[in-house]
């Protein structure tokens, strides 16, 4: 029987006199592709939202690995393995493409302030470690020959790969893609297709926002 990681129930949100989120219920099994769709104005920027504390529902649950995470903050959130991307790219444009992923493996950095400060071995080691990491990750979506440039001056689409790249860093158990599609011609439409596939067959699970049908009629697992 498949595994539900992800479930919300009767989530509502409203924002003054605004519903932008009416009773919605639905559920992410372990390792599969969900693609969320729905017209423009539906809510579902919103659903990742209140997903990744960004805002908390007004009533109803969300359930994420067995824990309630309704009131959890939004570090507390990316902690438990919850990651995203948005619609619009939000990189660190002046940091490069390797800093951008390294400050996300950051998350679960254990040495702290004072280790950074004093470089004590221990902090020097999960430098380290979370560099080499991230490389890693540059390697499996693909843009590592591009570590040293300015995320600023990589071409569109490999922001775009940088995007997941950085969520990937916060080692997720469900990573959330909004429209990762967005502004892609048909060719780089099929090899993110061909990535979003990889990516769960690496065992992360993942909703997908798309209204690209040709997108998600070809790796969604459930719609
Ligand atoms: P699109 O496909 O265009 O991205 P969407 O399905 O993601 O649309 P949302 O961005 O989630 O839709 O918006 C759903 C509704 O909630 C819209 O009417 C939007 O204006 C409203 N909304 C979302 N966030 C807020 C907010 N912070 N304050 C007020 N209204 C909001």
């Amino acid at each position: 029987m498949s595994e539900k990681l992800l479930e919300l129930k009767n989530v509502t949100i409203k924002f003054g006199g605004i519903t932008a989120l009416n009773e919605v219920n639905f559920h992410v099994n372990k390792g599969e592709i969900c693609a969320l769709i729905g017209p423009n104005g539906a809510g579902k920027t919103t659903v990742f939202n209140v997903v990744t504390g960004v805002y908390t529902p007004t009533s109803g649950t969300i359930t994420f690995a067995g824990t309630k995470i309704n009131k959890q903050k939004r570090f507390q959130i990316t902690g438990m393995g919850i990651a995203r991307t948005f619609q619009n790219i939000r990189l660190w444009g002046d940091m490069t493409t390797l800093e951008n992923v390294i400050t996300a493996t950051d998350v679960h950095k254990k040495s702290g302030l004072m280790g950074a400060l004093f470089g004590t071995p221990r902090a020097r080691r999960e430098e380290r470690e979370n560099r080499e990491r991230a490389h890693e990750i540059l390697k499996f979506i693909g843009i590592d020959a591009y570590a040293e440039v300015a995320a600023r001056n990589l071409p569109y689409g490999h922001q775009r790969r940088l995007e997941i790249a950085r969520a990937l860093g916060t080692n997720p158990k469900l990573l959330c893609l909004d429209e990762p599609a967005a502004g892609f011609n048909p060719a780089e439409k099929q090899e993110l297709n061909e990535l979003i596939l990889n990516i769960r067959d690496q065992g992360y699970t993942v909703l997908l926002i798309e209204h690209d049908m040709n997108v998600v009629m070809k790796i969604s697992d459930r719609i």
